[in-house]
């Protein structure tokens, strides 16, 4: 392993991020899925335009993307 994934992994390689039909969200509630979100990512590379399963908790009212933290692609930390 090792590198950069996007460098080096197709972005159909990497999927949606969707692993379930609910995960546990950060308020300690259940985030249900909801759809899958197109998004661009540019690279030094090229751009990739991939799909990402989009979460949201009716508990706390908030949207997570699995995919996004995975690739470190959140926007803050
Ligand atoms: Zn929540």
């Amino acid at each position: 392993m090792g590198g950069s994934i996007l460098g080096e992994a197709l972005p159909s390689a990497l999927g949606t991020g969707y692993s379930r039909s609910r995960v546990s969200c950060p308020c300690g509630g259940k985030a249900r899925f909801i759809n899958n979100r197109a998004k661009t990512i540019t690279t030094l590379v090229s751009d990739f335009r991939i799909r990402q399963a989009y979460y949201h908790c009716s508990g706390c009212g908030e949207g997570q993307v699995p995919l996004d933290r995975l690739l470190g692609l959140e926007g803050s930390t």
